[in-house]
């Protein structure tokens, strides 16, 4: 199913799972999935590392066809375009193709030094054309930024280039993780005013530990709310209360996110089912399944 349709009937709810790091045991990622698929999501996405898809122990093909094909659960595979050639994206179309999955969720990727930098795509845009002009019949998505691309020149510009994305074939996006909900309503107004109508769903990240929160900010630059800042200063090392916290925190930003109408609602799940439930749980009367 098209991502975008299930926007056109209800306020959408879904996770971002990642596939897990080399040493760590592929059990929990199955134990994870098995978890979330009983909230319910609307569907479950699946990151992709740089390295591409052939890093990780359960890669991010093998992910998504698991949760399409076992769970039953519609899926969004993550694909990056800087470390891969035409070649090789034609590769993983085949095989996303193949596994059933029809929804890609098209990136740039981040720069990463440890790995060669190929030149045949240089935005985000770029795949969404090519996979487009492929009619392969998928589905593309975006990520957007509600508090700026770090590397982009200014907000107008940023939200210039995230049209030529939408332009390009992506009718759905997801943004990156924010803790103020102003700065995603006004980025929101000028997205509209910018003429981009697709459903824009927010990101959100359960603050549940202090350090991992401090090194997400210092990578993508979200701002910390004078709520937010007491939260972790008061709780930041009781990891428990930090997590009861941060869960509260979370939900309290998808109310009033519900209220203003947001189109849904992306959890960061971090691989953590525990937290993943509480929100769901805490939610199910105010975005119905
Ligand atoms: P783009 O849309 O290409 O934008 C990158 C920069 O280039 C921006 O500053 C933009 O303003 C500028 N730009 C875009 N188009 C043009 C143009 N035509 N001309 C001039 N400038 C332009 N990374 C991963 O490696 N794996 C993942 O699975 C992953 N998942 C993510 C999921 C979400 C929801 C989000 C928000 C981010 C994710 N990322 C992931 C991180 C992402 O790869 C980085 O944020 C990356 O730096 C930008 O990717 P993008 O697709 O937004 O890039």
């Amino acid at each position: 199913m098209n991502i975008a349709d299930i926007f056109k009937k209800k306020t959408v709810f879904s996770f971002e799972v990642f596939p897990p790091k080399k040493e760590s045991g592929v059990e929990t990622i199955y134990k994870t999935l098995e978890e979330l698929k009983d909230l319910n999501p609307d569907f479950i996405s699946v990151t992709y590392g740089a390295g591409g898809v052939g890093v990780a122990n359960a890669t991010t093909i093998d992910l998504c066809s698991m949760i399409k094909n076992k769970y039953g659960v519609e899926t969004i595979a993550h694909l990056s375009c800087l470390y891969n050639t035409k070649e090789s994206i034609d590769e993983i179309l085949n095989q996303l193709k193949e596994n059933g999955i029809e929804n890609i969720l098209a990136l740039r990727g981040d720069v990463n030094p440890d790995f060669e930098v190929k030149n045949d795509f240089k935005y985000a845009s770029d795949l969404t054309e090519y996979i487009m002009s492929k009619n392969m019949g998928f589905n593309v998505s975006g990520a957007c930024y509600p508090e700026v691309h770090q590397e982009a020149e200014n907000m107008i510009a940023d939200i210039q280039n995230l049209k030529k994305k939408v332009d390009a074939g992506a009718d759905h996006l997801i943004s990156q993780l924010f803790f103020d909900n102003n700065a995603f309503y006004d980025f929101i107004e000028k997205v509209r005013i910018a003429g981009i109508n697709v459903p824009v769903e927010a990101g959100i990240m359960p603050v549940t530990n202090k350090k991992q929160i401090e090194r997400m900010v210092s990578m993508c630059g979200a701002s910390i709310p004078a709520k937010l800042s007491k939260l972790l200063q008061k709780f930041g090392d009781d990891h428990i209360a930090m997590r009861d916290a941060g869960i509260s925190y979370a939900v309290d930003q998808i109310i009033d996110l519900v209220a203003n109408g947001v189109n849904g609602v992306h959890i960061y799940t971090m691989n953590d089912p525990y937290v993943a439930k509480r929100i769901s749980d805490s939610v199910a009367n105010i975005i119905k399944k």
